[in-house]
């Protein structure tokens, strides 16, 4: 079986094509992706307009390179799988369109893929991890901590109540000057900083409920970043690693509460996950290691380039659904919102 899968939810276009084996693993046979960064940039932000024209003139030749280095034809594809949503509707559509013209012409099935679902189930595309698992989905849009039961079946265990971990990243890396978008920036920074130098606040830790906030600890770094301007290159980088060091704790104290959330509502959890662009941070992953072991279970984090939006995922995503016989409608919706813990009853309702 093989599917091709189409990303445009937001300023990456991305085409892959994933295949699977006899023994259920998947394998990826290409994994083509064009960031747009260089035409935001100058923005410090993604401009919905400009990436929607972006996609459009870079689609179908992605597309076409995908095949090629899969080494197959549209002819050898089973199905085409699409992000239709969360994003940037003009984004979206673009993918969404295109992959219903090469369903239609191909008479082959289409799968209309929550993005967020497909961040969520990578970890089975490179780990082969079977269910139940905790997810902390780490993205620029989401902060959540899902317990994933099942393909289509996701309870949302806690979410932030303001900024997205990566919004937070790129918020910061915009205060102090760095260049969009900031996550990468902010991590390079704080390798060369001192995380002990400013004592910034760990919203929410220590609360019952697994939930996130974000948004105080963002201007925490605002106020001290004023207090010591103008700011030289080591205040930069240990701003930025005292920030990174409080977000690792927060996020590691608040993925250790879901963790016992977790086991209330799905049992004993088959590895804790984390995915999403922010899933690329070493020092999130370090911190999610020590609680990992801590709990005495395996972490599983995508490698770096599985993390950020990218094809593969898409099309893993609609191989795990058309395996279940959760095929779309050609008239699937674009979706500009489409929270994850809804697919289930989606899926049920089609099944
Ligand atoms: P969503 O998946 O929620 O719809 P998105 O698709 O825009 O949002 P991703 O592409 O999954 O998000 O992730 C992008 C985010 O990851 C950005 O905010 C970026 O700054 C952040 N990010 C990328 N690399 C790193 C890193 N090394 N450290 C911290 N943050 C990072
Ligand atoms: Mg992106
Ligand atoms: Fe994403």
């Amino acid at each position: 079986m093989r599917i091709l899968g189409i990303e445009t939810t937001c300023d990456e276009t991305a085409a892959a094509v994933v295949g699977v084996g006899f023994d259920g693993r998947g394998e990826i046979l290409s994994n083509e992706v064009l960031s747009q960064i260089a035409e935001h940039a100058r923005y410090g932000g993604v401009v919905p307009e400009i990436a929607a024209r972006a996609h459009v003139e870079v689609i179908d030749r992605l597309i076409a390179r995908a095949l090629k280095n899969a080494n197959c034809s549209v002819k050898d594809i089973d199905g085409i799988a699409v992000a239709a949503g969360p994003g940037l509707i003009g984004g979206v559509l673009v993918g969404l369109t295109t992959a219903k013209a090469i369903a239609l012409v191909t008479r082959k099935p289409l799968m209309a893929v929550n993005h967020l679902e497909a961040h969520a189930l990578t970890a089975r595309l490179t780990d082969g991890i079977g269910f139940p698992y905790l997810l902390l989905l780490a993205s620029g849009g989401h902060t959540q901590l899902v317990a994933v039961r099942g393909v289509g079946d996701y309870v949302r265990i806690g979410t932030t109540i303001d900024d997205a971990i990566g919004e937070a990243f790129d918020k910061v890396a915009k205060m102090l000057g760095l260049p969009y978008p900031g996550g990468p920036h902010v991590e390079r920074e704080a390798a060369k900083g001192n995380p002990e130098r400013f004592a910034f606040p760990r919203p929410m830790q220590g609360r019952k409920e697994p939930n996130f906030s974000l948004s105080g600890l963002k201007t925490a770094v605002r106020i001290e970043a004023e207090k010591i301007a103008p700011l030289t290159a080591s205040d930069i980088a240990d701003l930025c690693a005292s920030f990174q060091a409080a977000i690792v704790d927060v996020v590691v104290d608040r993925t250790r509460v879901g963790l016992r959330a977790f086991r209330e509502i799905a049992g004993h959890p088959a590895a804790l996950v984390v995915a999403g662009g922010v899933a690329a941070n070493q020092g999130m992953r370090q911190g999610l290691q020590r609680l990992a072991v801590e709990a005495g279970l395996k972490l599983v984090a995508p490698p770096v380039n599985l993390c950020g939006d990218n094809g593969a995922m898409i099309a893993w995503a609609g191989l795990e659904r058309m395996r279940l016989g959760l095929i779309d409608d050609i008239a699937a919706p674009a979706r500009a919102r489409w929270p994850l813990d809804t697919s289930r009853d989606e899926a049920g309702a089609k099944a």
